[in-house]
């Protein structure tokens, strides 16, 4: 990922801002950004080559790579993991580059995996999604 795939990650990102408000945006940055490789040359001052997905987030986009991090019973997270960036990459990670699992020795492949590699994002069924006829013909 670098500044240049900034068009392909506007296409795939959710058009909903990532954050409530500014404190929890910059919380989670602090938390996770600032020690990045991805967004290290925006620390060092070059704003220009930094992370994508911050300036995203800062348009008012949700990126496909945020996941939402855990919740309690009722729903409530802490700031710094709002969500889970799969894009993370500790800034003295000695070997930066994500590298799909390989398959497993001896495992065969139905598939070729590459066009099934990727971000996906879950979108939120409607309630008539799940409308199911019951017996009697009512909707449950
Ligand atoms: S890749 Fe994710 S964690 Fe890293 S700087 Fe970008 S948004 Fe932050």
């Amino acid at each position: 990922m670098s500044p240049d795939d900034y068009d392909r990650l506007y296409a795939e990102s959710h058009d909903r801002p990532a954050f409530s408000n500014g404190d929890e945006g910059y919380g989670w940055m602090a938390a996770n950004c600032d020690r990045c490789i991805h967004d290290k040359p925006a620390r060092q001052g070059n704003d220009a080559q930094g992370c994508p997905l911050v300036l995203l987030t800062l348009m008012g986009r949700t990126p496909a790579q945020f996941v939402d991090g855990p919740r309690d019973e009722n729903g409530l997270y802490g700031i710094a993991d709002q969500y889970v960036c799969t894009e993370f990459r500790g800034e003295d990670d000695p070997d930066p580059e994500p590298r799909p699992l390989p398959t497993p020795p001896g495992q065969g492949e139905l598939l070729p995996r590459e066009p099934f590699e990727g971000h996906r994002m879950l979108t939120p069924l409607t309630p008539a999604d799940h409308a199911t006829a019951a017996p009697g013909g009512e909707a449950l």
